[in-house]
């Protein structure tokens, strides 16, 4: 008997779930409440889709459930993806373990994915919201606000509540809680921090290099080094985004979050004194004023000597052992505030999701309902930025459209 598949959401998941579904035998329904397929898929990578990562390690994906990930991501490897595409026609680029599409569109990555779903006569509906979904002896009712439609077997790929222009509008979830399905609270991830110190609107502009390192109650989370920005309402650039989801979890839980940006990661405390130092003796007469020039940007430099309360006119030889500590502390050890993160809207993603308790990592199937699948950002699983959330959204929806098809 072929199966019938319905898929809530035409995303990257979504759409890889389809062409797995159909490839294992299945007639498969594509539901889109945009009007059109992966929409999201254009916004990537500034436009040119990093859609993977030779660099694949069980920490760059994040759950409350650790081993979720691995269990899927092993059943749809990166090299299962390049193959993947490569026969649908992108070769891919390679920045430094970082694949992207040859072209640098992302719009080739979408076009092959309709491509296929043309070929292998997927029918898809877009401009079709799915408002409620129920049970039936054989299978699936799906209701439109026009129509009713009914299937086998049912993947809910319907993403996150990130960047909610794209189409990931939530309702997906309230699809899953209609089931019974439970939740790790859904909340912006690779997104930027606000800090509360007023200086920021002196700094907004400024990229420099750093790491970043985020405390919850003076106990430490997470760090990343890279190019930081800072805003006029706080700290941004994929330092920051990487350790987002733990600034987001934390201050959801209340808790008090601190992050401490060293401006100097490639020099030790120790290093970066005697740096200093001799800096200091090879041109005493400097004023602290000129004495950062051609080391730091000179908005952060003047935050530095605002906050150090030193006279900026001091010469650098003249200053005590105190003060110099103190420039020390504010370089290297430099703590702000994090009192929120931006919106859903800003966000690359969202961290948490459904529980992965409730869903089978080998099948993608629910552990509630028969015949139920999910896939994608949906599940309470985020990557790291550099191609694996799209990773996750090809192997989720292979495997979930595979084993739909056949079980
Ligand atoms: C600006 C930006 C840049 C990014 N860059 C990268 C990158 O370079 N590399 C990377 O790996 N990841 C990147 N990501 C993250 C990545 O795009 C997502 O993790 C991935 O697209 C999620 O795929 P998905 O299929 O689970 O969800 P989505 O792509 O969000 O797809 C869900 C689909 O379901 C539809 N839908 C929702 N509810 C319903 C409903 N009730 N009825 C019908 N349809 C519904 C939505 O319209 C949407 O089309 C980026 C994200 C953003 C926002």
């Amino acid at each position: 008997m072929i199966k019938t598949v319905g898929i809530i959401g035409a995303g990257a998941s979504g759409m890889m779930a389809a062409i797995s579904a159909r490839n294992h035998g299945a007639e498969v329904m594509l539901f889109e409440h945009n009007d059109r397929v992966g929409k999201k898929i254009l916004s990537t990578g500034n436009g040119r889709c990093n859609f993977t990562n030779i660099d694949q390690k069980p920490e760059y994906y994040r759950s409350d459930n650790p081993g979720f990930a691995n269990a899927v991501l092993s059943q749809f490897s990166v090299s299962d993806t390049i193959s993947f595409f490569l026969k649908l026609g992108v070769y891919s680029k390679n920045k430094n373990g970082y694949l992207y599409p040859n072209s640098e569109q992302a719009s080739s990555v979408l076009d092959v994915l309709r491509f296929e779903l043309e070929r292998l006569q997927i029918s898809i509906y877009t401009n079709t919201v799915i408002t409620s979904v129920c049970k039936t002896k054989k299978g699936f009712q799906l209701q439109t606000p026009q129509k009713t439609f009914s299937c086998d077997s049912l993947i809910l790929a319907a993403g996150s509540k990130a960047a909610p222009v794209t189409g990931s509008d939530g309702s997906g979830y309230d699809i899953a809680k209609s089931f019974g399905h439970h939740f790790v609270p859904v909340l912006p991830a690779l997104v930027q921090l606000k800090c509360s110190e007023k200086f920021y609107k002196n700094l907004a502009g400024v990229r420099t290099h750093g790491t970043v390192s985020l405390y919850a109650d003076d106990t430490f989370l997470a760090a990343d080094t890279g190019e930081l920005q800072l805003t006029k309402y706080g700290i941004s650039g994929i330092p920051v985004f990487q350790i987002s989801r733990f600034a987001s979890r934390a201050l959801y839980e209340k808790k008090t979050v601190t992050a401490e940006i060293d401006f100097m990661p490639d020099f030790n405390d120790h290093a970066f004194t005697a740096f200093l130092d001799a800096r200091i003796q090879s041109r005493p007469d400097k004023t602290l004023s000129t004495f950062f020039i051609g080391l730091f940007p000179s908005k952060v430099a003047d935050t530095w000597i605002s906050l150090s309360r030193i006279d900026r006119n001091k010469k650098v030889g003249e200053l005590s052992d105190d003060e110099f500590d103190r420039l020390i502390r504010l370089i290297k050890h430099f703590r702000t505030d994090v009192t929120d993160t931006n919106g859903f809207a800003s966000a690359q993603i969202c961290c948490g999701g459904i529980a992965t308790e409730e869903i089978n990592s080998k099948t993608m199937e629910s552990a509630l309902v028969e015949q139920l699948y999910f896939s994608g950002e949906i599940i309470d699983v985020d990557g790291i930025c550099g191609g694996y959330n799209l990773q996750w959204a090809w192997s989720s929806g292979y495997v979930a459209g595979k084993e739909a098809a056949v079980c």
